[in-house]
């Protein structure tokens, strides 16, 4: 890895902002007189983390504040500068941010268990009070990893397990892309060396192999969308290897996962996907079955654009990703797309739209509130976030998130609580089914409801797996009694 200077961050700051830059050099020049005679365990002065936390947020066209609580993000835990001394220096948004990362990281609790639960914790609702102590979080754990080759073997294994277990489903959740892709290869290229390996060589021998075809079908469907004059862009999108590694270990051969061959199409409008897609699909034969439409139902994390397999030449099967350029800022940047559309104002953008369209965010609010244990709350988050979801439809077609192994009863409690006190059964794709029924991905799910039904049933609370529905179903008993 290159290493980069104070310049570096500066110019690359410089190509996105205009003010603000001599704040950035201010908060560089406190951090390195801070942590001097400080070393990193590869032998390099201490301040070179920092500076690369920074400039991986400036990369994501972080506003001034963040970056210079980036380059100050250690100071309060690891030198003896106190956080009014940061906001005298700079503001009480810098100081709260550096403030807040600290406090993610360093938590007295005697029992080391206990501590881990304490600080999961703190991660996990440090996004409720400013999602950019998050971001800061992601870069540096993102920093941290891409140096880990200087720690012990055990430490390795250990935060590679870590970061897929807290930071990956972080960084899908406020739609961090790139981020998320980069930690998710680091921590499996040392959970498991060889397999990353394997996989790692075979996905550029493909890539090899058919980068003609893949150049030879952008440059005809250049040509389609130039002759109709719609803007367009095309790129060459490499599925990164644990994608790959995800599908081989449920059994999928190489050869058969059918996003490994992929295009990104980009184009102006809406209007113009559609168009594309068309388009597209008189030129090749596609495969329905593989076909979504994430601009009118995006998903959870914001993410939209159309995706459709189709027979590329050679009968090769290639996935085109088709959306707008827009959609592509939020595909790569999720939450932090909204520094590029309003630097200044970003933050309060941001905390609005987790509030309004993130499931999650509600979610982790929600088992906040009820859980006064931190092993409880870790537990339960863990379950009902940070495992693997369903994603049924509602009979508007709307996208619903549920934690896997959730019934129709945490699906209506989801949709109001009404919704759920009054159900008498639900219909899933056209049939009748009870209480016990276990949602499915793709299911559309119409909930029965009746104006006289009695309430939840009593064995209701043992069903449902959410907490949503049992605090609900919790209350109504209450106020029975
Ligand atoms: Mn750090």
């Amino acid at each position: 890895m290159k290493s980069i200077g104070i310049e570096d961050l500066i110019n690359l700051v410089k190509t996105y902002k205009t003010e603000g830059l001599e704040k950035i050099r201010k908060a560089y020049d406190m951090a390195s007189v801070l942590h001097e005679g400080q070393f990193r365990q590869s032998g390099e002065p201490y301040i070179i983390h920092p500076l690369n936390v920074a400039y991986i947020l400036a990369e994501i066209h972080a506003d001034i504040d963040t970056i210079c609580a980036g380059l100050l993000h250690d100071t309060i835990e690891d030198t003896n500068v106190k956080k009014e001394e940061i906001e005298e220096n700079f503001n009480s948004d810098v100081a709260n941010l550096v403030d807040g990362v600290t406090k993610i990281s360093k938590l007295n609790f005697s029992n080391k268990v206990d501590e881990n639960m304490a600080n999961t914790r703190k991660i996990i609702t440090g996004i409720t009070e400013d999602v950019r102590i998050i971001i800061i979080k992601l870069a540096d754990r993102l920093h941290n990893m891409r140096t880990l080759q200087y720690k012990k073997h055990f430490k390795q294994v250990e935060n590679s397990i870590e970061t897929l277990e807290i930071f990956v489903p972080l960084a899908y959740y406020i739609g961090a892309y790139r981020i998320k892709t980069e930690l998710e290869d680091l921590s499996l290229s040392y959970i498991k060396p060889d397999m990353y390996k394997r996989i790692e060589a075979t996905k550029l021998k493909i890539e090899l192999e058919n980068k003609d075809l893949l150049l030879d079908m952008t440059n005809k469907i250049i040509r389609i969308l130039n002759d109709s004059g719609i803007p367009n862009e095309i790129k060459i999108r490499t599925k990164n290897i644990y994608g790959i590694y995800r599908k081989v270990i449920i059994g999928q051969k190489l050869s058969e996962v059918h996003d490994l061959l992929s295009l990104k199409v980009m184009v102006d409008s809406i209007d113009n996907c559609y168009r594309t897609l068309g388009m597209i699909h008189k030129e090749y034969h596609s495969i329905d079955e593989n076909f979504k439409d994430y601009i009118w139902n995006p998903k959870t994390n914001m993410y939209r654009s159309l995706h459709t397999t189709v027979f590329g030449p050679d009968n090769k099967l290639v996935q085109a990703q088709i959306r707008t350029f827009d959609m592509d800022k939020i595909a790569s940047f999720g939450l932090c797309t909204y520094w590029e559309i309003n630097n200044d104002g970003a933050r309060d953008l941001m905390q609005k739209e987790l509030k309004e369209k993130y499931q999650f965010f509600k979610s982790l609010i929600e088992i906040n509130s009820m859980f006064g244990d931190n092993r409880e709350f870790v537990n339960q988050v863990k379950k009902e976030v940070f495992s693997d979801n369903v994603y049924v439809y509602t009979p508007k077609g709307e996208v619903i998130e549920l934690p896997l192994g959730s019934t129709i009863i945490d699906f209506a409690y989801k949709i109001h609580t009404d919704v759920g006190n009054k159900m008498v059964g639900a219909i899933v794709n056209d049939k009748y089914v009870n209480e016990y029924y276990v949602l499915k991905n793709k299911d559309r799910v119409f909930i029965l409801t009746d104006e006289a039904a009695f309430g939840p049933r009593d064995n209701w609370i043992d069903i449902a797996q959410t907490s949503t529905a049992k605090k609900k179903i919790r209350e109504f008993k209450i106020r029975e009694k």
